[in-house]
Parts: C-alpha cells; sequence; structure tokens
C-alpha cells in the first residue's frame, strides 16, 4: 500500500484512537465543524494578517492604541466572515457574544505581550517603531512537505530572533500545558525545518492566546521522537487499511457532559459488539 501523506494532527489521531484515525483519513467520512475550531481559525487570520499593517503612521505615543484597534478590526472582520460556518453551529446569540468576547480577550492578550516586546526592542536595540515592527514580523503560514518522511503541517510563525530561530504555533487552548500531543506536533515541525533548511530551528513552542508563549528548545531527541511516530502510523497504514485493524480505545474522549467524538454514532463504542 503506498505512503499516506501524514500530518501531526492525523498522527496524534493515530495515536489519540485507531479507530478515530480509520473513519477520519481511510474512510474519509465527515467531521463536524465546532465553535472551538471555528473561533481558532479567527484567531489565526487576524494574527496573520495583523502583521501587514501599514506601520508608517505608528509613533512612540500611539503604536500601542494602533495596534490594539488594528487586531480589533480584524478580529471583527474575521468574526463576520466567518458567519455562515458560526450560523451552521447553532449558538444561541448569549453563545456566540461570549465566544466572540472571549477571542478578543485572547487577541488582546498577545497585543499586550506583542506591544510590550515591541517596546522593549526599540530601546534595547535603539529602532524606530517601524524597525521593531519589521523585526518582529515572522515568516507566516508556510506549509513544510517532506518527501522522506511523508508528512506534511502549516507552521503558523517562523521568527529570526538575531541569529536564532524559533517556529510559534498559536493555539486557544483553556490550559498553559505542554501536552504530548503538542511536543509531538512541534517536534515534527522541527524535523521539516531541519529537513527543508538544513539546519535545526533554535526553538519551537506555542503562543498560549489566553496567557503566554511557550518555547521547548530543540535537540535531536525532539527530533528523533517525530521520526519515530511518523514511522509507526507508516508501518501501521502501508500494512493494512482493514477496519478491524484500527482498534477503538474507549476513553472519555468518546464522549464528555458537552460534546463527543465525530464519528461516536458510527463507532458506538459502548454498545456490545
Ligand atoms: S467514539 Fe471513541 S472509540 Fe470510537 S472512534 Fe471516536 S474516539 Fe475512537
Amino acid at each position: 500500500m503506498a505512503k499516506r501523506v501524514e500530518s501531526p494532527s492525523s498522527i496524534n489521531t493515530f495515536k489519540q484512537c485507531k479507530r478515530k484515525y480509520y473513519y477520519q483519513y481511510i474512510q474519509k467520512l465527515p467531521t463536524q465543524s465546532n465553535i472551538h475550531q471555528v473561533r481558532g481559525n479567527i484567531a489565526h487570520s487576524t494574527l496573520e494578517n495583523f502583521y501587514n499593517l501599514d506601520t508608517s503612521a505608528l509613533t512612540e505615543e500611539n503604536f500601542a492604541r494602533k495596534c490594539k484597534e488594528s487586531i480589533q478590526t480584524f478580529c471583527l472582520h474575521y468574526w463576520k466572515k466567518a458567519q455562515n460556518q458560526l450560523h451552521q453551529l447553532s449558538l444561541s446569540p448569549d453563545q456566540e457574544r461570549f465566544y466572540f468576547e472571549e477571542t478578543m480577550l485572547m487577541l488582546m492578550n498577545w497585543t499586550n505581550h506583542f506591544v510590550e516586546d515591541l517596546s522593549s526592542l526599540t530601546k534595547k536595540k535603539n529602532l524606530s517603531v517601524q524597525e521593531a515592527f519589521l523585526e518582529l514580523t515572522p515568516v507566516r503560514e508556510q506549509e513544510y512537505a517532506s518527501k522522506e518522511h511523508s508528512v506534511r503541517g502549516f507552521i503558523d510563525a517562523i521568527h529570526h530572533v538575531d541569529d536564532e530561530v524559533h517556529i510559534i504555533d498559536y493555539k486557544t487552548n483553556a490550559t498553559f500545558e505542554m501536552k504530548e500531543s503538542i511536543r509531538l506536533q512541534l517536534a515534527i515541525y522541527s524535523l521539516l525545518y531541519f529537513e527543508k533548511h538544513g539546519r535545526m530551528p533554535s526553538k519551537v513552542g506555542i503562543f498560549f492566546l489566553r496567557h503566554k508563549l511557550k518555547l521547548l528548545p530543540v535537540d535531536e531527541q525532539l527530533l528523533n521522537l517525530a521520526k519515530t511516530e511518523i514511522k509507526e502510523i507508516h508501518q501501521h497504514t502501508c500494512r493494512t487499511e482493514e477496519m478491524g485493524d484500527y482498534p477503538k480505545t474507549i476513553t472519555p474522549l468518546c464522549k464528555w457532559s458537552t460534546g463527543k467524538c465525530d464519528f461516536y454514532d458510527t463507532c458506538k463504542p459502548h454498545q456490545k459488539e
């Protein structure tokens, strides 16, 4: 069987529950959108486009206010643009307002960090606001693909910090926790970067939008983690596409108080076979 092209999320799905992977990536059953995905996309688009801001009118006195206004404008714009998707979620007006305000708060939190970084960079390197803004602007939304490992991923932001490279992903997660699934995602990004550029990034991390940036150093061990997990999934999926070879992993992630796995009704994990 031909090697599939995997991604951090397909590999993490495989690790969480092989049956879920089977339904999603082999049978290609439809998945359902949810508010966390929709608002995550809105937050990503807002941050991606914020850096396109025309900085010519920024001054030391107004840049903090202008940055905040710009983020608010982008967030509102992308929220309106996602109205069709939001409508399909059947949220009540109160629920939609709650998620909008919460998303805006997260983005304001991120902006406060950005403003602080910009302010200290102007002082530290004696730069103008425009020069500091440019220096803080990352390469954004880059697709990286590896033929050798048959894996690909989209990297939210690549920052060049002096002679270091930092790879950052944005997350709206409630917890400020570097879970194993996140570590693996970052390990795969590091491997993809290494393969394309011939050097490891110095650090990889998550900007938890409710909290702050958390970085990990990149080393051989992290790259090996990615290689091992990628190899494992290819060995399995190249060998078989029979449903029986993709067992269910029944955990509280099948169904919880406010939701369920996209394939719960097909899978019927709690029904005796
Ligand atoms: S319902 Fe549970 S066992 Fe079934 S596919 Fe989803 S996560 Fe796996």
